[in-house]
């Protein structure tokens, strides 16, 4: 069950000196970084990370927001022009490239068994406003849809996660070459099989 994920801690995890705080969450669970590189995202890589022709995805993230507008009484069409999920996905699209470029990242390379699911357990909910306590962003951010969509930004939530094996192994591609990942041996592995 050894899986590879790609963990990201957004600009305003590294703004707001949160690098330890958040890497150390990954690394006390016994999962081992088997890459890292402190980046700053130009936009070719953030529209390929962020793709704009990826219809499951964007519809995805507009049936997220829709959810969380409900909650809180907002009117899709009249914070954002519509209520086609794919559309919302898409302005939402733009506001992600715009963020993940806006300043340096620390990107990683983690792997573990359930290496994909742990790593977005531990992260929380997409919405810190929804996240629990315990998790990234439930602990660290309260940033919701709401927020986000009337200043007409994306929503900063820390970290960025695969979301499944393919996005893992898709996303490690973009932001790493095979030569900067690094396999070695964790002292506690041998208590922890
Ligand atoms: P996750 O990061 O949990 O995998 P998604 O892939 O669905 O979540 O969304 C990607 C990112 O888009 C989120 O991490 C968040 O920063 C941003 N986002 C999601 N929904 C909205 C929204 N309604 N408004 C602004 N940004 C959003
Ligand atoms: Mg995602």
């Amino acid at each position: 069950m050894q899986e590879r994920t790609l963990l990201i801690i957004k600009p305003d995890g590294v703004a707001r000196g949160l690098v330890g705080e958040i890497s150390s969450r990954f690394e006390r669970v016994g999962l081992k970084i088997v890459a890292a590189k402190f980046t700053k995202a130009d936009q070719t890589l953030a529209e390929k990370h962020y793709p704009s022709d990826r219809d499951v995805w964007l519809r995805g993230m507009g049936e997220k927001t829709l959810e969380n507008y409900k909650k809180f009484g907002v009117d899709p069409e009249k914070l954002l022009g519509t209520t086609d999920t794919l559309k919302i996905g898409k302005i939402i699209q733009g506001w992600l490239v715009k963020y993940i470029i806006s300043g340096p990242v620390l990107a990683f390379v983690l792997e573990g068994p359930h290496a994909v699911d742990l790593v977005r357990k531990i992260c929380g909910h997409t919405l810190p406003s929804e996240a629990v306590p315990g998790t990234i962003r439930g602990d660290l951010a309260y940033d919701s849809s709401y927020l986000a969509n009337t200043g007409k930004r994306a929503i900063k939530n820390l970290v960025h996660a695969s979301g499944s094996l393919e996005e893992a192994k898709y996303e490690i591609s973009l932001w790493f070459s095979p030569s900067e990942i690094f396999g070695y041996e964790r002292v506690e592995e041998k208590a922890m099989r």
